[in-house]
């Protein structure tokens, strides 16, 4: 892309609005922009950002063998009042009317709707397991919508749906989840730990939440600073092998680490003193294991392998796609601007021309965008007529994990310089060279 093609509508002053960095960076950054309370347009760098994010939720779910597909936003009231939670909801749940009178609601969550979709279609216990999962818009109408993205009233969030005919067999689900999401994290830079947490109003036993440890969380943390030191790293997985499946969930949950909404201060003090933390995090995720919850009031069973009815055992699994977007920033940044991790980039590389309109310098620019693009990479071109302390703070800004800056007198000892938005470490190398080590 070339920036003077683009629309990146940059803010120069801070927003006095934002009480947090990311909530700041992602304004000043041009990527997102309110459009009333806790809702907003994505623009197109946000954009890019949001589908990145999604592409690694996407790809993990489904090499965990669940199924993608889409649910409406829009959902019937009569759903929820077999379910009992039309009314247990509360005020957080956005009801609206339709021209027939017919009580209609934009889904907070969908236990309801994919359990409909399960009973009318799946009688037998052969059809089980089946993991089914969306990414779509949600709306809760909190009372705080606030930290832009962070706490929005519309949101974006995947969540999945386990059904299976044994507990066991659910439970496996669970931990088929834990170990894709942990995948996830990490893949968009983030360490992201599992805490023994509170099921609220979904209802259930085993949950747990997945939270990013920074200052301004709004949940406050207890934990054994033993759990920062666990990574899954690239270890190969197979989902089918439940042995391995447990044994990265009692790897990753065995030490103390809850939300205080199951804190146990006796428990805690069990810690060796010194690993004892209290802190912070951004629940970015969460998984349940809730039994048969929705499938006995919503007569979701399956013929068993003796002919008889059993519902089914269910659980669900959630991950904040938009919310992510503020947690990594909030994770990765500096003073100057927002560092992304590769992972999750909107651009690979930027390229800085110093002298736009110079024959030499402009024709070396062209060549570096030309050969990053053959080879997949998708580089930002500032070919702006700006200073280029102006094109560098955008760039600081946006956060791109390479910059390719090239002008006349590099270019005159055949070099241009490439630099590290991470480190801020430049090196000069031949234009082919700094291609090759962006690749
Ligand atoms: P919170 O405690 O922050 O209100 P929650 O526990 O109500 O979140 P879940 O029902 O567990 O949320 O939804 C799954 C995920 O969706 C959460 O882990 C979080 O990352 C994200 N999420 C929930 N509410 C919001 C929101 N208002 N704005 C953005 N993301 C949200
Ligand atoms: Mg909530
Ligand atoms: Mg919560
Ligand atoms: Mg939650």
């Amino acid at each position: 892309m070339r920036l003077s093609r683009y629309f990146l509508p940059v803010l120069k002053e801070t927003p006095s609005e934002a009480q947090i960095v990311s909530h700041r960076l992602m304004l000043r950054a041009g990527m997102i922009k309110q459009s009333s309370a806790g809702i907003y347009s994505w623009l197109p760098l946000g954009f890019k950002v949001l589908r990145n994010i999604e592409r690694i939720v996407h790809e993990e779910q489904i090499r965990a063998g669940h199924i993608p597909m889409l649910m409406p936003t829009l959902q019937s009231a009569d759903l929820w009042r077999e379910s009992g939670r039309y009314d247990a909801y509360g005020p957080e749940m956005l009801r609206v009317r339709d021209r027939h009178e017919r009580d209609m609601l934009y889904g907070p969550t969908n236990e309801e709707l994919i359990t409909d979709i399960f009973r009318s279609h799946v009688s037998s216990y052969k059809d089980l397991p089946l993991t089914l999962y969306h990414i779509q818009w949600k709306f809760r109408d909190e009372v705080r919508p606030r930290f832009g993205v962070m706490r929005g009233r519309e949101f974006l969030m995947k969540d999945g749906y386990n059904f299976d005919l044994t507990k066991e067999d659910a439970l496996h689900a669970y931990n088929r989840h834990l170990v894709s999401y942990l995948r996830s994290y990490e893949r968009m830079g983030l360490q992201a730990i599992p805490m023994r947490a509170d099921s609220g109003p979904i209802g259930g036993d085993d949950t747990h939440e997945f939270l990013v440890l920074a200052e301004t969380g709004e949940s406050e943390v207890f934990y054994d600073s033993a759990v920062t030191d666990l990574t899954f790293g690239d270890r190969e997985i197979d989902y089918d092998d439940r042995e391995q499946c447990r044994g990265v969930l009692e790897e990753f949950t065995s030490r103390y680490a809850r939300t205080d909404e199951t804190h146990d201060p006796a428990l805690f003090e069990q810690i060796p003193e010194e690993r004892r933390r209290v802190a912070r995090g951004i629940e970015v995720g969460q998984i349940f294991y809730f039994g048969t919850k929705y499938s006995e009031p919503m007569g979701a069973t399956v013929q068993g392998p003796d002919g008889k009815p059993v519902p089914v055992h269910m659980g669900s699994h959630g991950i904040g796609v938009s919310r992510l977007a503020g947690a990594i920033i909030e994770a990765s940044h500096d003073d100057k601007g927002i560092i992304w991790p590769e992972g999750v980039t909107p651009f690979h590389c930027g390229i800085v021309n110093l002298k736009q309109g110079d024959d030499e310098a402009d024709a070396a620019c062209e060549k570096i965008y030309g050969a990053l693009r053959s080879i997949g990479l998708e580089p930002l071109y500032d070919d702006r007529d700006e200073r280029a302390g102006g094109k560098f703070a955008t760039m600081d800004l946006i956060g791109l994990p390479w910059r390719i800056t090239v002008g006349p007198r590099g270019l005159k000892n055949g070099v241009v310089e490439l630099t590290s938005r991470r480190t801020g470490e430049s090196e000069e190398l031949t234009p082919e060279e700094a291609v090759r080590r962006v690749a």
